[in-house]
């Protein structure tokens, strides 16, 4: 792991980027600036969140179709089948390759209230893997599904996790995406083991730049994800710096990316959180830089 600090990886590297559908016309221009600023990077994909339960259905359905239809980017529209049924996720889906959209990131979804025990609408997919089998029943989708390195809070243990991650790829999944997490090595020993379960799969770190320290600590612990010592050590008094909390986040995303990279990753997703900035200045820290051609289709 002893690569030289931002490296030029370029060329090597290849990124996507997540965003979530906006609620506002002032969000709206946040999302199209984010997307159209990241556009010359030529990721290999973007994605769009799905609400709790489907809540942003039509305004991700919306968000996903016109960047498809005006970018140059491929889209890719998250999915989940809690709270529904088959019919109305398979309608969901429908439309989507009716606008042209191949690419489904296949989740389960989570109970609308918080910390309640996940149970599966009585005509619905009962989780992930019985989604993505559905949808490869409807049509020759892409389908990116997700994975755990600190293991799903739903899970019994380890082997339960990677035994549910082995049904989704085998359903038909091309790739899984993780959840966020803080240490490289969290991501290598959870590669170990995964080739010692012998899942093979496209495995593609999802990194969060920690834009809003507190925020993450909040989300770290509904998922599992530990935060280590020194990150809270990192943010302490920058609450009212801004500016010095972007550099410092940018900093610490592009290390692990580094690390990652130096550890053979050659895929990276980031959660946007809809800040082209940040996301983009990761990326040029890591030698992602615009394409000519990338550059041209998005002028
Ligand atoms: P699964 O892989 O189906 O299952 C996860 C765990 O739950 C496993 O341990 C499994 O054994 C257990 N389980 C599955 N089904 C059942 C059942 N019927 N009864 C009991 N236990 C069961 N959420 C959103 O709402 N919208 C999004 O857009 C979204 N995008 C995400 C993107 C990524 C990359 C990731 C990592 C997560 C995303 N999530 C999203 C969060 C996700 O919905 C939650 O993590 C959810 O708790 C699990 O979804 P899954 O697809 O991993 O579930």
């Amino acid at each position: 792991l002893d690569a030289p600090l931002y490296a030029d990886v370029g060329g090597a590297l290849e990124v996507s980027f997540e965003f979530f559908p906006p609620k506002t016309d002032k969000m709206e221009e946040q999302l199209w600036g984010a997307v159209r600023t990241l556009e010359p990077l030529a990721p290999r994909f973007v994605s769009v969140t799905y609400g709790a339960g489907g809540s942003t259905r039509e305004r991700t359905h919306a968000t996903v179709a016109r960047i498809q239809r005006d970018t140059s980017l491929a889209a890719a529209a998250h999915l989940t089948c809690v709270e529904a049924t088959r019919d109305e996720v398979d309608q969901v889906a429908r439309e989507y390759w009716a606008a042209g959209v191949r690419h489904i990131v296949a989740l389960r979804g989570d109970m609308p209230t918080a910390g309640a025990t996940f149970a599966p609408h009585p005509g619905g997919y009962e989780n992930a893997a019985a989604l993505v089998a559905g949808l490869k029943r409807l049509h020759p989708f892409e389908i990116s599904v997700a994975a755990y390195p600190e293991c799903h809070p739903d899970s019994a243990d380890d082997a339960a996790d990677l035994d549910n991650l082995k049904r989704k790829m085998d359903a038909g999944a091309t790739r899984a995406i993780t959840q966020f997490f803080h240490e490289p090595d969290t991501f290598f020993r959870y590669r170990d083991r995964l080739a010692a379960a012998g899942i093979d799969a496209e495995i593609v770190p999802g990194i969060m730049p920690v834009a809003n320290f507190a925020s993450v600590v909040r989300m770290s612990a509904m998922c599992g994800t530990d935060v280590p010592a020194w990150m809270a050590r990192l943010f302490d008094g920058l609450d009212d710096r801004p500016a010095a909390r972007q550099l410092v986040a940018a900093t610490i995303a592009a290390e692990l990316s580094r690390k990652l990279y130096a550890g053979g990753v050659k895929q990276l997703h980031f959660y946007t959180l809809n800040r082209a900035e940040l996301a983009y200045a990761i990326c040029h820290l890591l030698g992602v830089r615009a394409t000519s051609v990338a550059t041209e289709a998005a002028a």
